[in-house]
Parts: structure tokens; C-alpha cells; sequence
């Protein structure tokens, strides 16, 4: 077993990888490393659901390990857990990487690794990084400290400062196939092999989403109520309901996934202040704290709300792609087979053209949303535009 094996259709990053780590074994009494196969700044880019962070971490993994990322061993799975004491990964629950969380890092990250081997920074979203957040970390990256590695994952190279993106080693990973990731789901964990294919060629090489998919059964509702919108869209009226729908569905999913979490963060805090127990009066101190969770909090429901609304889009935009491959003459590599009747009449009912521009619209409004703009407005801009 290793750490490698859950990086599915990915051979070209881990022979890359594997010989780094190889090159940090045969290190000269002096502690430098010859070969060029190491280095302290890499970025790793590749579509959403490739398993670009996943692939850092386990880079992290194989670096800390003794044994090059077993995987089952304590540095392993603490390097994963993030209670390594050597491996920092930096997750964003917010929009944007702040210059004052990155100066905080910098700081916790000065001092020489505590296990004598390598210290590790696994950043899991460096497109998030403000201009100025960037330009703190790029100093570090200059001048990497002793045993210090980064690696920043990003969904292509473009979305990484070019300052920053030019002193780091790029590894790019690539879609896995559908039958790669249908076979994962049944050797991994053990679903029906028509189920596992389903869910696989849906998700579009996105292994955490097709997992997801697989084992939950009111995330498959929500999707085939989204996959039906397009076809009740006939007229102005009906956009709106549609956007509304969308809008809905993304806020119920990131409140059902947000509010248990939210409360248990809310009591642990409560309780480190030692007064959420009693239910007495509390500290000016423990209240401001939790004010501040708050807002964290909502911070964090806002990206689910925008990420939701980012799959949702993806997802219908697989309809109109099928309606394409309907137009075009080949019926054959749906991507939506369960729809397969109601996509090829709306492809004989519309024209090519039309089904590009929709395509478009909806590649638009992702940017668009990307860039903050109002998500209800920008939704039902859409969904006129699908309407039509
Ligand atoms: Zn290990």
C-alpha cells in the first residue's frame, strides 16, 4: 500500500513525484541534494476533482515518511489529518488567502523542521491568494527556508501569480476517465457496478464528486431535479421560477451541510471559554470570540452557496453538451443516458447555434460568479438566456 494509490489516472505526477522523494534519499553527508528531481516550490494545477491537493498531501506524506508514504504509518497519517507537526495544509473556507494569514504562516513555518526531515506547505487553494498575500509568499518562496517545501495547487497555472508561478516546478494533472473513476468506486469502495458508472460518467472524472454521488441518495435527488430545469424553460416566467429553484437548492445544500458544524464549533468554543455550559452570562472576551466565529462562518456558507451554484451550472451545462452531441448526429457517448429521450426531442426542437450560445451563457455566468457577482441577479440572466 502507498500513499500514490489513491491518485487515480494520474501515473505521469507520481513517477515525477516518487523520484523527487527518491532524489531527498541520497542526499550528500552535507545535506544537499545533486539531482535536479528536488525542489522547494511546486505548483500543482489540474481540473476541479483531479486530486491536485490530494496529490500534494501525499507528496507531504511520502516526504515526512520514512519509508516514502506507506500510508498506514504515524508521520502518514498524521501528515493527512494535518497534526503533523512538519506539514501545515492550508484549506480556505473564505474567498481569498489574506496577506495577514500569510504572514501568520511565514511565521509558524520559520523555524527548522521538528522531526529533522523536511517541513511541508501544502496551500490547497493558492488561486485564492489576494496580490498582495502573494507578494509575502513569494519572499519565502525566494528564499525557501532550510528543509522548507511548498506546494501550492491551483486549477491552472494562469490562476497563479506568474512572480510566484515561475520560481515553482509545475506538475499538471489531468482528468481521470470515466472508467478509471467507476473502477475506483468499486474496488475502493464497494459500489454496484452500474451505480459506480452511472455516478463516474456524470461526475465527469470528479472522484469526489462521483463518490458523493454514489453513497448519497438526496444529492442524486437534487441533481435530477437540476437536470430537469433546462426542460422547463419555456418562456420569462418560468426563468425566473427556474433561477429561484437553483438558488433554493444550492442554499439548502450548503445549510444542511454548514449548520451541524457550525453549532459544534460554536459549543467547542463556548466551552474553552468555560461559560457555554453553565448557560450564565458570558465574558466580553468569549462573546467577541464567537462573534468572530460568526463571521468566519458566514464567510464560509457564502463560498458553499457559490461552489453549489458552480456544480449546479456544470451539471447543466452537461445537458446542453448532450443535446450537442444529439445535433451533431451521434447519440452514442451521452453523458446524461437517463435523459437520453427528452435531450434528443429538445435537440430536434432547437438549432446548433442556439445550443452553443447557451453553452457560453453558462461558461459566463460560472465567471461571473467566480467574480462575485450577485448570484439571484446572475442566475436569472441565465436562465432567460436558456429560455430562449
Ligand atoms: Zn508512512
Amino acid at each position: 500500500m502507498s500513499v500514490f494509490d489513491n491518485l487515480v489516472g494520474q501515473e505521469h505526477v507520481i513517477d515525477i513525484v516518487k523520484k523527487a522523494v527518491a532524489a531527498t534519499r541520497s542526499e550528500d553527508a552535507y545535506g544537499d541534494i545533486s539531482s535536479q528531481e528536488m525542489t522547494h516550490a511546486w505548483v500543482f494545477t489540474g481540473p476541479p476533482g483531479s486530486g491536485r491537493s490530494s496529490a500534494a498531501i501525499a507528496f507531504a506524506q511520502a516526504l515526512v515518511c520514512s519509508t516514502n508514504g506507506c500510508g498506514t504509518c504515524k508521520a502518514c497519517r498524521s501528515a493527512s489529518s494535518g497534526a503533523h507537526p512538519d506539514v501545515e495544509i492550508i484549506r480556505t473556507e473564505g474567498l481569498s488567502i489574506k496577506i495577514d494569514e500569510v504572514r501568520e504562516l511565514l511565521t509558524r513555518v520559520a523555524w527548522a523542521p521538528s522531526m529533522g526531515g523536511w517541513r511541508v506547505v501544502v496551500m490547497e487553494d493558492a488561486d485564492r491568494l489576494t496580490e498582495s498575500a502573494a507578494n509575502a509568499l513569494l519572499k519565502a518562496i525566494e528564499e525557501p527556508g532550510n528543509r522548507t517545501v511548498w506546494l501550492l495547487c491551483a486549477p491552472t497555472l494562469h490562476d497563479v501569480l506568474p512572480t510566484i508561478r515561475s520560481r515553482c516546478r509545475h506538475v499538471q494533472l489531468v482528468t481521470p476517465s470515466t472508467q478509471a473513476v467507476a473502477q475506483v468506486l468499486q474496488n475502493r469502495d464497494g459500489i454496484s457496478p452500474v451505480m459506480a458508472d452511472f455516478a463516474a460518467r456524470v461526475s465527469q472524472g470528479h472522484i469526489g464528486r462521483a463518490r458523493y454521488l454514489a453513497t448519497n441518495e438526496s444529492v442524486r435527488n437534487t441533481r435530477t431535479t437540476i437536470m430537469k430545469l433546462p426542460l422547463t424553460l419555456k418562456g420569462i416566467s418560468s426563468a425566473f421560477a427556474a433561477a429561484q429553484t437553483l438558488i433554493d437548492l444550492a442554499t439548502e445544500q450548503a445549510n444542511s451541510e454548514s449548520e451541524e458544524r457550525n453549532q459544534s464549533e460554536i459549543d467547542d468554543l463556548s466551552l474553552a471559554y468555560g461559560k457555554g455550559a453553565t448557560g450564565r452570562g458570558m465574558a466580553t472576551g468569549a462573546s467577541k470570540a464567537i462573534k468572530e466565529l460568526e463571521k468566519e462562518q458566514k464567510t464560509r456558507s457564502t463560498r458553499m452557496v457559490r461552489d453549489g451554484l458552480d456544480a449546479a451550472l456544470l451539471d447543466i451545462a452537461t445537458f446542453y453538451r448532450d443535446v450537442m452531441m444529439v445535433q451533431a448526429g451521434s447519440n452514442d457517448s451521452l453523458i446524461n443516458k437517463e435523459l437520453e429521450h427528452q435531450i434528443t426531442t429538445y435537440a430536434h426542437n432547437t438549432k446548433a447555434h442556439t445550443t452553443i450560445n447557451k453553452i457560453n451563457a453558462i461558461m459566463s455566468a460560472r465567471i461571473n460568479l467566480n467574480h462575485n457577482a450577485a448570484p439571484l441577479l446572475t442566475i436569472e440572466a441565465l436562465m432567460c438566456v436558456l429560455a430562449r
